[in-house]
């Protein structure tokens, strides 16, 4: 029982599973305006992650949601690669506190685009 490491930084593999919840959520919302239309997606969600690439559907997301989507799939890269966590114009490790509020972010506050 050590709580003496204080604050403990989350774990990549934490984050990873807080980025495929964030993504998750997003492709539900996908999945509710496809039930619209005849096309049944395919029920695995990196499938249909894939799948929906070049899809028209994509289109009927939110600007918002599909830049969160591709910022999510983005990160989601750097965790595989290493590179998560560090400011992509910097290289300087972005705070835990900023990852807690914008897990996908690749910037650091100073950098984040306005
Ligand atoms: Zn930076």
């Amino acid at each position: 029982m050590s709580e003496e490491q204080g604050r403990k930084k989350k774990s990549l593999e934490e984050r990873r599973r807080q980025l495929l919840e964030m993504r998750r959520a997003i492709l539900r919302k996908l999945y509710e305006i496809e039930d619209q239309l005849d096309d049944p997606l395919p029920k695995d969600d990196e499938e249909a992650a894939i799948e929906l690439e070049d899809d028209e559907v994509l289109e009927k997301l939110g600007e918002l949601e599909l830049k969160e989507l591709r910022a999510i799939e983005a990160a989601l890269k750097r965790i595989e690669e290493g590179e998560y966590g560090y400011c992509v114009v910097c290289g300087r490790e972005i705070p835990e506190e900023r990852l807690d509020l914008i897990p996908y972010t690749p910037f650091c506050a100073e950098h984040a685009p306005k």
